[in-house]
């Protein structure tokens, strides 16, 4: 069981076995991608335009919190504090962890939501959990001394390990909820952020912490009619249990439909499926979903850990997978065409076999040929689900695939594809979030009163992601220019880490403010750059958010792609020379 336990976090392709189909064989089925991929473009050329995450007006219900109650009333804040987070989720509470541990005592977060916990506030969808194994995704194990129930977390016990951070850490003495913060601006004479929040708040802060999370606020996919639907409807981070119920019996005499299949609707499917009346899934592209290897936690195992175990195992997971001397040479030995053209062939053999389960699966060959992925994996969110495809062989569950196309009209009875009505009592949208965007909700001015919007009109400029220069004693947190992770908290963990650090610098030295030079950030820019233009990867995938839809153009506007080990490599170098990459004013 340890051994198990002990697994890497996905099935590594590492592309060095050989291929066990002729060449033919690869060729035509990445013509196949690539013609999947040529539909939705054609269908979607406005790309990241698709989508609207201004939830205004009559749209503003989608992002309503259904879980917090009622506000309750307070009297506007007016004071100071020295670490101001935007966001209470797991960025602000790791790096708080840490400011902790440096012995920082003034820290507020302020949040959206009526308690800590962010992604895992906001999503209490059924069956929301996390596909990171728990003893990697959940942060804080070893100071927590928490060992997680199961291989796999259930939100619930993600969302209680968040607030049993807030509570070892003093977290909610200064914290303030049901409260967004929708300006930041730099005071240049007294070297402080002033913020401002919808209730009427003025706080200042000397060090600012944007932590508002990678996929925070819901979007939707702009179709025609939709506000017209006279049904329910919500969207899946602001799920409406007055309605379906808690254990979703409200839902046993309607007819629900749900648009979207990525990895939230992957979770909640089997649950509505099970519970509906009858159930409508609409399509535009399938996910790939391989089995999900879940179990409760070995007691012995979990006694046997010493502490410090998660630390290790981190450490481990960065080194990757050892090489023996004779994969090393083979390595060596081949050509650069050589190696992408290995990792493909593994990577569609991997594919294949996510096929093959399909028609293992489900029963309606036609169903079983529509839920197949065309795709690379990791072109999409990869999925782990052992209900969803049984899902589809329920007699009360219909797959709507619109192959590519996309639901493109809604008027009052709810969707029309192709001619067919679908008359539904509600509409669940799974549609996703806006991405990587630093201040949602906020407006950050810096020095001379420049918008960090403006500033970033003609490209992305930060070092590390996280540093941006005219923003002092600022540090961005989840934002693109950093490294993209399949486990996010290793990558949050390492951010936080370095940002606590930075700040314990400078007051160790009685400084007032860091602002990153303008050479540093020149120098990452060039980085971020340099490492985006290394392959086809994101011209190659079929849209998703992960290619910005297809706009495969943008050169720094995305993640930092040298690899994560990297990433905390360049960090560690950058602390190691604070002087050259940063400047400071005295207090
Ligand atoms: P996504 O953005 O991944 O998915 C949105 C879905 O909506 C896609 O399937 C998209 O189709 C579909 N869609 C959009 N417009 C239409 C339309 N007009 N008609 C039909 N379908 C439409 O959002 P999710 O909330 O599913 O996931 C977001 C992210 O959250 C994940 O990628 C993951 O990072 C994270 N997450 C993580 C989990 C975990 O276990 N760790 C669990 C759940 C979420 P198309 O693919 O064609 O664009």
């Amino acid at each position: 069981m340890s051994e198990a336990q002990e697994k890497p976090l996905i099935g590594t392709m590492d592309g060095l076995s050989k291929p066990k189909k002729p060449q033919s064989y690869y060729d035509a089925i990445k013509q196949k991608f690539t013609e999947e991929r040529d539909l939705r473009l054609d269908y979607r050329p406005e790309g990241t335009q698709q989508y609207t995450s201004d939830l205004t007006g009559s749209f503003a219900r989608y992002e309503t919190d259904p879980y917090g109650g009622e506000i309750v009333p307070r009297e506007p804040i007016n004071d100071t504090v020295e670490c101001l987070f935007i966001g209470g989720g797991f960025s602000a509470l790791l790096t708080s962890a840490r400011l902790r541990e440096y012995g920082v005592e003034s820290i507020r977060l302020v949040e959206r939501g009526a308690d800590v916990g962010g992604t895992w506030y906001w999503n209490r969808y059924p069956g929301v959990a996390c596909d990171v194994i728990s003893y990697d995704y959940l942060p804080l194990l070893d100071e927590m001394d928490y060992v997680p129930k199961n291989h796999y977390a259930r939100g619930p016990e993600i969302l209680a390990h968040c607030q049993a951070i807030a509570r070892r850490y003093n977290l909610y003495e200064l914290a303030v909820f049901q409260t967004t913060v929708t300006s930041t601006i730099w005071n240049e004479e007294e070297e402080m952020w002033q913020l401002t929040t919808d209730r009427g708040d003025h706080m200042k802060a000397r060090f600012v912490i944007c932590a508002n999370g990678t996929l925070s606020k819901p979007k939707l996919s702009k179709i025609k009619g939709m506000e017209s639907f006279k049904g329910h409807s919500f969207h899946t981070s602001r799920w409406d249990y007055d309605y379906t119920r808690e254990d979703l019996s409200g839902l046993e005499d309607k007819v629900v439909g749900i648009i979207g299949t990525g990895a939230t609707a992957v979770q909640a499917i089997p649950g509505l499926g099970a519970s509906s009346k009858e159930l409508y899934v609409f399509q535009r592209t399938p996910s790939s979903i391989d089995i999900r290897d879940d179990w409760p936690t070995d007691p012995n195992w979990a006694r046997k850990l010493e502490p410090g175990w998660q630390a290790k195992r981190r450490e481990r997971a960065m080194r990757g997978p050892r090489l023996t001397e004779e994969q090393r040479a083979e390595r060596a030995a081949m050509s650069r065409e050589e190696k992408i053209r290995r990792q493909e062939n593994a990577n569609i053999d991997y594919m294949m076999r996510i096929h093959k389960r399909i028609d293992e699966v489900v029963k309606d060959k036609a169903t079983a040929e529509a839920l197949k992925p065309w795709y690379m994996f990791m072109c999409k969110r990869p999925c782990f689900h052992n209900d969803y495809l049984p899902t589809f062989n329920r007699p009360n569950v219909h797959l709507v695939d619109t192959h590519g196309k996309g639901i493109t009209e809604i008027n009052e009875k709810g969707p029309v594809f192709d001619g067919t009505q679908y008359e539904l009592d509600v509409l669940i949208y799974a549609t996703g979030f806006e991405v990587q965007k630093t201040g949602i909700y906020n407006q950050i001015r810096g020095e001379n009163g420049l918008d960090l919007n403006d500033k970033y009109s003609t490209g992305i400029r930060t070092l590390l992601g996280i540093h941006s220069q005219g923003y002092p004693n600022l540090f961005i947190m989840g934002g693109y220019q950093a490294s993209f992770q399949f486990n996010l908290t290793d990558m949050l963990q390492s951010q936080g880490d370095h940002i606590a650090a930075c700040i314990d610098h400078v007051r160790r030295h009685d400084y007032q403010s860091i602002d990153v030079t303008p050479e540093a950030e020149e120098w990452w820019v060039q980085e971020v750059i340099h490492h985006r233009g290394k392959t086809t990867r994101n011209q190659d995938c079929t849209p998703g958010y992960y290619n910005f839809e297809g706009e495969f153009q943008r050169r720094q506007d995305g993640n930092y792609n040298g690899g994560f080990p990297k990433y905390v490599t360049h960090l560690k170098e950058v602390r190691a020379q604070m002087a050259e990459n940063f400047m400071f004013t005295k207090r």
